[in-house]
């Protein structure tokens, strides 16, 4: 479904994000995360690209499975590193005949420990990209007259390469400009950066659904890694305070991490946030237990009668 049907509901949509299963072990949770998570009804799921473009046929083949083998509506991401036009060209058309409805266009990472010139690629910025997805919806060659409908992301918190916010913003809105139909922002633990974000995108003139990406922190081991890879992260002391006491028990980390991410999702929505994206790490058990808590699967009608 196109993200602008979609969106025009007037409930938040919910989505979760899966990465590309490197080995045959990490591809059967994946798979079981799915099944679990299907009967939730999420509007969409994406799937990652790794650095580099590292996962590119990984990518294309959940994205696919997905596709042929759930009631699931995948959004790819894609990205400019390390790609020439003709590639990006041929993906383009490869999810088109898939009929696959959205793309969610992104600078992205540099490769991991290989050496990359980044004047190499045809795209320097994902505004870039998405002004060719563009030029891709008009040439006619999806089925859907629209085309693919475009995402772009947004950092709440700022975005490291770029340390002046009103120039950020500025680069924001020309993918805006360019024709992204919405937005979806890297995690962040305190909501008053994304309620702030959201009305400095206002201000900027950028009415674009902004969807909120949350991450339940579920182990101490995660939640390093994520302030190493969604760098410049903040950590409120209310959460670091939490984590701390209860580190050496596994158990009572995740549940203090999931508890501070749905009191996120709650508060999220009371303040009409467009929609919630889960950092599922393709795992389930997180995301289950806050759909369950904030009572989504009545919202949708999935238990209608109980
Ligand atoms: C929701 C989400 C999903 C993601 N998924 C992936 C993924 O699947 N694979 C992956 O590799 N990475 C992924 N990333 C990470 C992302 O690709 C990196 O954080 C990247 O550095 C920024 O991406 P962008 O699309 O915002 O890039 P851009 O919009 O290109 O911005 C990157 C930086 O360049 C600056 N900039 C933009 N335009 C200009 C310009 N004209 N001149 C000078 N500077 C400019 C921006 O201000 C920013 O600092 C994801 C991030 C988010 C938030």
């Amino acid at each position: 479904m196109h993200i602008t049907d979609i969106m025009r509901k007037d409930s938040p949509t919910f989505s979760f994000e899966f990465f590309p299963p490197q080995t045959p072990e990490a591809a059967e949770t994946l798979y079981q995360t799915i099944r679990e998570l299907e009967s939730y009804m999420p509007d969409f799921v994406s799937v990652t690209y790794g650095a580099g473009g590292s996962t590119r046929a990984l990518t294309h083949d959940l994205v696919e499975r997905i596709k042929t083998t759930t009631k699931l509506n995948p959004i790819p991401h894609l990205t400019c590193v390390c790609h020439r036009e003709d590639e990006i060209e041929a993906i383009l058309l490869r999810y088109a005949q898939s009929a696959i409805s959205n793309i969610l266009a992104l600078g992205g990472d540099p490769p991991r420990g290989l050496p990359y010139d980044k004047a190499r690629d045809s795209f320097q910025h994902a505004v870039d990209l998405v002004k060719f997805i563009r030029r891709f919806n008009e040439s006619g060659a999806h089925p859907d007259p629209r085309g693919f409908g475009i995402g772009v992301a947004g950092f709440p918190e700022g975005h490291p390469a770029t340390p002046n916010r009103l120039v950020e913003m500025e680069h924001l809105k020309a993918k805006v400009d360019a024709g992204a139909d919405y937005i979806v922002t890297q995690l962040f633990f305190d909501n008053r950066d994304f309620l702030d974000y959201r009305e400095r995108c206002a201000l900027a003139g950028i009415h674009l659904p902004i969807i909120a990406g949350i991450m339940p922190i579920t182990s101490m081991s995660g939640f390093k890694r994520i302030a190493e890879l969604a760098g410049g992260a903040r950590f409120p002391a209310r959460l670091l305070r939490a984590l701390q006491r209860c580190e050496g028990d596994r158990k009572m980390v995740s549940r203090v991490g999931v508890h501070f991410a749905l009191e996120q999702c709650h508060d999220l929505l009371d303040n009409d946030v467009a929609g919630i994206h889960f950092y599922t790490l393709n795992r389930s058990d997180a995301t289950r237990v806050i759909f369950d808590s904030l009572g989504i699967p009545r919202l949708r009608g999935a238990s209608a009668a109980l």
